[in-house]
């Protein structure tokens, strides 16, 4: 009977365990958790923050008792503290300060990611949280109760600081947010980036780019914050979200080779080069399927496919990871923006001749009420035609998420701008178009690209 022993128990480490046990439900699955909260959905946070989810405990996917139902073992508030790969041994510490050693025959690291915090005078004053863990959340949700701050200071424009901004706006807080680059939300072209900044600030929010806070100081009962060009603010709140981590301590100490963003390094059946030991999710370099080449992509939705993958291995499979396109969506108010696969400035990176071209599209037919434009920017090879890549933007309800998920789907099996059009997609006036908007914004970028390079069809 295989022994499965899996550290983290967040989105890697029980996919990775209900996988196992439903492929191999003979063998014995140990999950070590360092906290009390299994299987939270942390993407959930900044709703459970904002008010709109009423209870932390309802961002649980499962509740302990229905991880335990599964024949997982559960060794909550648990920290695995050494692993000894030659022994194949993991060192627990125990909630009472004992410690165990956990005997293994395949490892699962799932031990994500942490927040960077930022080095400034000031970061760890009370009134400034990072945001990352459960154990964040309810801190901050305690401080929220009992300072009632007026308003909130963000420092970090990616897209957890943009979300926390709409939570607290939600809540009643004044915020601001203030960003080293020039623009918000980097994983977009800047301009699209300036169009999510222009979202907020109609709902009040001020967004401060090019500026890189430099110190935060006590200022009566809150903070004054300092940053580049005289920049001060006084904030009840402070919230630092400039990023994440890799968590790989432990296993670096054990051997296990890490690379880009100091992450785990590891096959695409998720092997480290220690034997028996896995990893998945925000610990892992993650292969990405455009370039064919590893990057550094932290998300949820990679975080499940690679433990499911990891467990499915763990228990004798040979299943492999057949890459991220870097699919992301992002709800900002009334706004939606989405991408998947390279922007321009990615595609120049990975050595690639791109071509980007915009079009604007209504959601549906718009004689049916309620119809809206979004805009589509394409972007392809210049060569080849090959799809690249897709940024969307437009209202929530408009089905951007999905839609950028038909492009997904599309880079997925490498297919090029003019297949999109070959695609049978769903219509009917209030939902769609003949032609569904990604289908016309691949006529715009094919047109475009056949007067331009001079192509036939
Ligand atoms: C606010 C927020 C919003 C997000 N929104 C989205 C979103 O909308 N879409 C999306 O795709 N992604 C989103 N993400 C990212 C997503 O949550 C992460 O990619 C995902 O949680 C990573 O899962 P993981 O299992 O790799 O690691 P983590 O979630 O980082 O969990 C690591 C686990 O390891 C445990 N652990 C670590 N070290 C040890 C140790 N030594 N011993 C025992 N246990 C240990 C921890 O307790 C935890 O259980 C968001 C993240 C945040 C913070």
């Amino acid at each position: 009977m295989t022994r499965f022993v899996i550290i983290g128990g967040s989105d890697a480490g029980i996919s990775a365990a209900l996988r196992a046990r439903e492929l191999a439900p003979g063998c014995e699955v140990t999950l070590i958790v360092a906290d009390r909260f299994p299987n939270f959905s942390i993407c959930g946070i900044p709703y459970f923050l904002s008010g709109e989810v009423a209870r932390a405990d309802d961002l649980a996917h499962r509740k302990a008792a229905d991880i335990e139902a599964q024949g997982i073992r559960l060794l909550l508030e648990h920290r695995a503290t050494g692993l000894d790969p030659q022994a194949r041994l993991v060192e627990v510490q125990r909630p009472d300060g004992g410690r165990d050693r956990l005997p293994y025959d395949t490892l699962l690291l799932g031990t994500g990611a942490v927040s960077i915090r930022p080095s400034l005078p000031g970061a760890d004053l009370p009134g400034v949280f990072p945001l990352r863990w459960m154990g964040d959340t309810l801190s901050l949700a305690a401080f929220l109760e009992e300072h009632r701050p007026r308003n909130a200071l963000i420092i970090g424009g990616g897209y957890i600081g943009m979300e926390m901004a709409e939570a607290l706006t939600h809540r009643g807080l004044e915020v601001t947010v203030v960003e080293a680059m020039p623009s918000v939300m980097t994983t977009l072209d800047p301009d699209l980036g300036g169009r999510v900044a222009a979202e907020l600030t109609r709902h009040g929010v001020e967004v401060l780019t090019g500026t890189r806070i430099e110190a935060i100081e006590p200022d009566g009962d809150g903070l004054a914050v300092h940053g580049s060009g005289g920049l001060r603010r006084r904030a009840d709140l402070v919230l630092t979200v400039i990023g994440a981590r890799p968590e790989t301590s432990l296993g670096a100490a054990a051997g296990v080779e890490t690379g880009i963003a100091g992450a785990f390094k590891v096959t695409r059946r998720m092997e480290t080069n220690l034997p028996a030991v896995y990893a998945a999710g925000d610990c892992v370099e993650t292969w990405h399927r455009v370039t064919g080449t590893h990057t550094y992509l932290p998300l949820g939705t990679t975080s499940h496919k690679q433990g499911r993958i990891a467990g499915e291995n763990a228990v004798g499979g040979t299943r492999e990871f057949q890459g991220s396109v870097g699919t992301q969506s992002v709800r900002l108010f009334d706004l939606v923006v989405a991408r998947a696969g390279l922007h321009d400035a990615d595609a120049r990176a990975a050595g690639l001749s791109p071509l980007s071209v915009d079009s604007e599209h209504w959601d549906h037919k718009v004689y049916y009420p309620g119809a809206r434009r979004m805009l589509i920017r394409i972007t392809g090879e210049r060569d080849t035609g090959r799809l690249l890549g897709a940024q969307i933007i437009g209202a929530y309800g408009t089905e951007v998420s999905k839609r950028v998920d038909i492009v997904a789907a599309a880079l997925h099996q490498d297919m090029r701008v003019e297949d999109l059009n070959d695609l049978d997609l769903s219509y009917t006036p209030p939902l769609s178009s003949p032609w569904d908007p990604v289908q016309m914004a691949a006529q715009a970028w094919v047109q475009h690209w056949r007067q331009g390079e001079g192509r036939g069809v």
